[in-house]
């Protein structure tokens, strides 16, 4: 995949650049470890206050980078400033808590003293998906950075202005050179990053294909890995729920990032009781969503990220449709625009046995089920081979105990939609990986976590 700036509003190419070659990339690497030799002893206090600087710099260019994200990717500006101000948080709950999370813990042995010491790992490889492209890696490097490790980010090749604009954040913000660097390389250049001695671990959130394949290149160097992927998560809605509710955040939790964000709520998965009513809901609202510019304050739904992700999801359509699903509402590209756009559409009656059923569909498609009762809506989350996220709507505490303790996720929201919060571990379970981000957990996964025991 090249590695160019393509607009998906319009599809005209903005600006392309040439990936590292293997010497570049050499002296960069020699620079992070460098800079981790240096960086490895600065007080907390100080990376604090270079991580609040950092979180300034955000909010105080928050339209610039927003744009800049629109212009690469896609997401509507609204989203996309939104996204800035949440890395700002990010970059101030570590720079706050950090000193905390990573105190010494006395534990009481037959030792005089003893206890845990959380110390960084070195280099740490984060490779990056275009779908949040700044705050997938900021929740990535806030953590790491506090905790002492220093970054080395390669973003995906759509989005390469927003990765030098995060390397500049960073060093605008009083980082030493070398602690968080871009390099713009290609995926097929990555193993041999990950095989560099001087790299400790990596984490990937991207698709499974992509995991699989750096958790492969790790694992034979005995590295550790964090693996984000995936998803397909379930959006339960039972009888006793506020439907009206349930039906305006089901739309804003499907059409996330125009519909390609993992945690996105992907399956409809609806009580008969209410299934006529939370059906005709949930097309109105679909229907009142504006396509079109994302760079337009009042646009809903901008076009999907590249060529290749609007035609997969019009395959996924057309294959639902073959195996007798019908589609309520859009299930084509809106005729009169240039770019990669694809209408919010609403697809029911998909038989669930179907191959099709199993799959994640990363665009503005909502995959609508009626079932019986919580034993088929449960039994149908857990039938795919994701394990993000989940949402139940219901007013009854049984309900809400049972689906907490036997939908198979990393996370269950009751009356409200999956989202990330830097107070609350994020991650998967099955193939949507494993690891946590954010919250204590976050930053716990890249730290040798040292055992004294003194006599
Ligand atoms: P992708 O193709 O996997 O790309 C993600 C990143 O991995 C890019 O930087 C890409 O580089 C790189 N990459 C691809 N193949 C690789 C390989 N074989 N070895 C090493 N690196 C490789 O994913 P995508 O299609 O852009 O993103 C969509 C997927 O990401 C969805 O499945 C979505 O659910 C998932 N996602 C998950 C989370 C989460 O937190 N769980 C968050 C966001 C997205 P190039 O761009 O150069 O190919």
């Amino acid at each position: 995949m090249a590695i160019a700036t393509i607009n998906p509003a319009t599809g005209e190419t903005i600006e392309t650049f040439t990936a590292l070659s293997e010497a570049e990339i050499a002296t960069k690497l020699e620079l992070a470890q460098q800079a981790f030799e240096q960086y490895r002893r600065v007080p907390m206090q100080q990376k604090s206050q270079w991580m609040n600087a950092a979180a300034k710099i955000l909010e105080r260019d928050k339209e610039k980078f927003g744009k800049l994200m629109t212009l690469e990717m896609g997401k509507t500006v609204k989203s996309a400033i939104a996204e800035v101000e949440k890395c700002a948080l990010v970059c101030r709950y570590y720079a706050e808590r950090a000193a905390e999370f990573l105190a010494d813990v006395s534990v009481g042995t037959d030792a005089s003293h003893s206890f845990v010491r959380y110390q960084p790992l070195g280099i740490i490889l984060a490779v990056m998906p275009w779908n949040f492209p700044f705050w997938q890696v900021f929740r990535f490097a806030a953590p790491a950075l506090m905790a002492g490790n220093v970054g080395l980010l390669k973003h995906a090749s759509n989005v390469p202005q927003c990765a030098l604009a995060i390397e500049e954040i960073f060093e605008e913000a009083g980082f030493p050179t070398g602690v968080f660097q871009t390099l713009l390389v290609g995926s097929q250049q990555v193993a041999a990053i990950i095989a560099d001695p001087r790299v400790k671990a990596a984490t990937l959130t991207g698709s499974e294909p992509a995991g699989a394949s750096l958790a492969a290149a790790a694992g034979k160097q005995i590295k550790k890995t964090v693996l984000e992927l995936g998803g397909s998560d379930p959006f339960i809605v039972m009888p006793s729920a506020d439907i009206e509710a349930a039906a305006s955040t089901a739309v804003t939790a499907r059409m996330l990032c125009n519909g390609q964000s993992c945690i996105a709520a992907k399956r409809f998965i609806v009580t008969e009781a209410i299934a006529e009513q939370f059906e005709k809901l949930l097309v109105a609202k679909f229907a009142a969503l504006k396509v079109g510019d994302p760079m337009l304050p009042d646009t809903d739904v901008g076009p999907l990220a590249t060529p290749s992700m609007l035609e997969d999801i019009d395959h996924q359509v057309q294959e639902c449709v073959k195996v007798g699903a019908k589609v309520l509402i859009g299930g084509q590209p809106p005729a009169e625009r240039a770019g990669n756009f694809y209408l919010p559409t609403i697809v029911s009656q998909i038989p669930v046995d179907a191959a099709i059923a199993q799959e994640e569909f990363f665009g503005p498609v909502a995959l609508l089920f009626r079932v019986a009762d919580l034993d088929a809506a449960i039994q149908l989350a857990n039938a795919t081979p994701f394990g993000l996220g989940a949402s139940i709507w219901t007013q009854d505490a049984t309900e809400r105990d049972r689906a907490i303790a036997e939908i198979e996720a990393g996370s269950v929201f009751v009356n409200g939609m999956v989202k990330s919060d830097p107070r609350l571990p994020f991650g998967g379970i099955k193939h949507s990986g494993y690891g946590r981000e954010l919250s204590i957990q976050g930053i716990h996964e890249f730290v040798n976590v040292k055992t004294v025991w003194i006599k």
